[in-house]
C-alpha cells in the first residue's frame, strides 16, 4: 500500500513529468527522424536505380533498333549482346528482347528463346510506352521499353526489351543502415535519459530547499525566515511564505497577549474580593456598617467580573464567521430610539444631555443584536467619558443614501489623545486605565463595536480633540453583502 502510494506520488511529481517531457522532446524526434530517413531511403534508392537502368535500357534498345539484332543474333551483333549481358550482370538481372511477332529473340538466361510472350506490359510498350514496375515484396524492378529506330520518322515499334533487375543490395544496405541507426539511437536515448534525469534532479533541487526550509522553520531550528533565491518563482514563494509567517507570528503574539490580558483582568476583581473578605475576617468585632460596606464593595467587584465575562462572550461571538450573522430587516430609527431610551437613566445620572436626530426613515438588513451592541457601546462611551459639570451632551444623528446608512455619535467629553486613536479598538486598551476602571470600563467595548461593524461590511472612523470631544462616524450598507 505504502509502495503504491509512493509510486503514485512519484508519478504525480514534477520530477517525473519533467523526465517524461525531456524523453518525449528528445527521443521521439530522434526515432521519427531515423525511421523517416530509413523508410525514404528504399524508395529513393529504388527510383535512382529505376532511372539508371531505364536510361541504359533505352540506349541499348536504340542500338538494337539500328542493328540487325532482331533478325540476326549472330556475330555482327555480338557487341550489343555483350552490352546487354554486362547490364544484367551489373544489376543482377535478366533481359529479354521480343520482336514484333512477340517472339523472344534474345534472353540473357537463355531459357525462353524462340518462345512467344504476350503480357499486358509488352502490349502497352508496343504502343511506344516505357513501363517500370517495382515489386517491393520480391525486391526487383521490372521494365519494358519499346525498341524504336530513332532515325525512323514513323516511330514504328520494332520490338520490346524487357529488363528485370534485383534490388536485393538496396535492401541489404537499408538493413545495415537500420542496424547502425538502432545502435546510435539506443546510445542517444540512454544518454538523453541519463543526462535528463541529472538535469531534472538539479532543476527541482530549489523546490526541495523550499520544503526543507519550511520544515526547519516549523521545527524551530535554522533561520527564522525562508530564503531560496535560485529561481524567480522560489523567491516569490519565499516572500509570500515569509509574509504569512510574520502575520501568523503577529497573530500568535496578539493571542498570547490577549490570553494574558484576560487572565489579568479576570484576576483583578477576584484579588480585590479576597482582600476585602480577608480584611473583614481579620476583624471579628467589626461593626455591622463596616460589614455592609465591605459586602457592597464585594458585590461591585462581582458585577465587574460579570461585565468582563459578558463582554468577552460578546467578543467571542463577534469573532465567529459571517454565517453566524442573523440578518433581518430592521427599522434603524426605532432601534436607535430604543437604545437611547435604555441609556437615558445613565445619561441622567451623569447629567449628560442625550439627543437623537433622524434625517429620514431607514430600514436596513442587519443583525439586530450585534448592531445594538455596537451602537450601545459608542453612546455609552460618549456618556461615560463626558464632562462632569452638568453641561455635557451626546448627539446621535442618523442619515442615509441609496447604499448606506450613516450614524454619527458626537460628544462633548474628555477626548482621546492623538497617539491613542489607533489603539482604542484593541482589546483591553484604555487611555486612562484607572479612570476607565473607576467608571466600569473593561477595554473591550470598542473592540466589540468594530468587529460588529466590520461583520456588517461597514466602516468606523474616529475624530477627537482632547478636552473638546469625540466623534465616531459609522457607515453600514443598507443591504447585507454576503
Ligand atoms: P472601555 O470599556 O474602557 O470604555 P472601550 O473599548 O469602549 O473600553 O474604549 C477604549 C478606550 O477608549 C476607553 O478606555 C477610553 O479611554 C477611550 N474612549 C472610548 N470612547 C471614548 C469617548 N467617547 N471619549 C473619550 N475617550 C473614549
Amino acid at each position: 500500500m505504502k509502495k503504491k502510494s509512493r509510486l503514485w506520488a512519484f508519478i504525480k511529481s514534477m520530477k517525473f513529468r519533467l523526465i517524461l517531457l525531456i524523453i518525449i522532446l528528445t527521443v521521439l524526434p530522434s526515432v521519427i527522424l531515423c525511421t523517416g530517413v530509413l523508410n525514404s531511403y528504399e524508395s529513393r534508392a529504388v527510383s535512382i536505380r529505376e532511372s539508371e537502368v531505364l536510361r541504359q535500357t533505352t540506349i541499348l534498345a536504340n542500338q538494337v533498333a539500328t542493328s540487325q539484332f532482331l533478325t540476326d543474333t549472330t556475330d555482327s551483333t555480338a557487341n550489343i549482346q555483350a552490352q546487354i549481358d554486362m547490364l544484367t550482370t551489373i544489376y543482377d538481372g535478366r533481359a529479354i528482347i521480343v520482336n514484333d511477332t512477340f517472339k523472344i529473340v534474345y534472353d540473357t538466361y537463355n531459357l525462353d528463346r524462340n518462345r512467344t510472350i504476350i503480357s499486358e506490359e509488352v502490349i502497352k510498350s508496343f504502343s511506344g510506352e516505357s513501363i517500370v514496375n517495382y515489386d517491393s515484396i520480391n525486391h526487383y524492378i521490372e521494365m519494358t521499353t519499346p525498341i524504336i529506330n530513332p532515325d525512323d520518322t514513323d516511330g514504328r515499334v520494332l520490338g520490346v526489351m524487357l529488363v528485370s533487375v534485383s534490388t536485393d543490395n538496396i535492401i541489404l544496405n537499408e538493413s545495415y543502415l537500420r542496424q547502425n541507426a538502432m545502435t546510435i539511437l539506443m546510445v542517444l536515448v540512454s544518454l538523453f535519459i541519463f543526462f535528463g534525469i541529472l538535469y531534472v534532479i538539479y532543476l527541482v533541487r530549489p523546490l526541495h530547499k523550499v520544503s526543507q526550509g519550511i520544515d526547519e522553520i516549523q521545527k524551530g531550528y535554522g533561520a527564522d525566515k525562508l530564503e531560496v533565491t535560485d529561481y524567480t518563482e522560489t523567491i516569490q514563494i519565499c516572500t509570500k511564505f515569509n509574509e504569512m509567517l510574520s502575520s501568523m507570528r503577529v497573530m500568535d503574539e496578539s493571542r498570547q497577549e490577549f490570553v494574558s490580558n484576560v487572565s489579568h483582568e479576570l484576576k483583578t476583581p477576584l484579588t480585590s474580593m479576597k482582600v476585602l473578605a480577608d480584611s473583614i475576617n481579620s476583624m471579628p468585632d467589626a461593626p455591622l456598617e463596616m460589614y455592609q460596606e465591605f459586602m457592597g464593595d464585594i458585590t461591585n467587584e462581582i458585577d465587574r467580573e460579570t461585565k468582563i465575562i459578558n463582554d468577552l462572550l460578546s467578543l467571542v461571538k463577534m469573532d465567529k464567521s459571517a454565517a453566524d450573522m442573523n440578518i433581518t430587516t430592521v427599522n434603524i430609527n426605532e432601534l436607535l430610539e430604543q437604545i437611547l431610551k435604555r441609556l437615558q437613566p445613565i445619561a441622567d445620572k451623569q447629567k449628560v444631555e442625550l439627543v437623537l436626530e433622524s434625517f429620514r426613515p431607514i430600514t436596513a438588513d442587519v443583525d439586530e443584536v450585534k448592531l445594538t451592541l455596537a451602537i450601545t457601546n459608542l453612546v455609552e462611551n460618549g456618556i461615560k467619558y463626558n464632562r462632569d459639570d452638568g453641561e455635557g451632551w451626546v448627539h446621535v444623528s442618523l442619515n442615509a443614501d441609496h447604499q448606506y446608512f450613516y450614524l454619527k455619535v458626537e460628544d462633548s467629553g474628555i477626548g482621546i489623545p492623538e497617539e491613542s486613536l489607533d489603539l482604542i479598538y484593541e482589546r483591553f486598551y484604555r487611555v486612562d486605565k484607572s479612570h476607565s476602571r473607576e467608571i466600569g470600563g473593561t477595554g473591550l467595548g470598542l473592540a466589540i463595536t468594530r468587529s460588529s461593524i466590520l461583520m456588517h461590511r461597514g466602516a468606523i472612523k474616529v475624530y477627537s480633540v482632547v478636552g473638546e470631544g469625540t466623534t465616531f462616524d459609522v457607515r453600514i450598507p443598507l443591504k447585507y453583502i454576503v
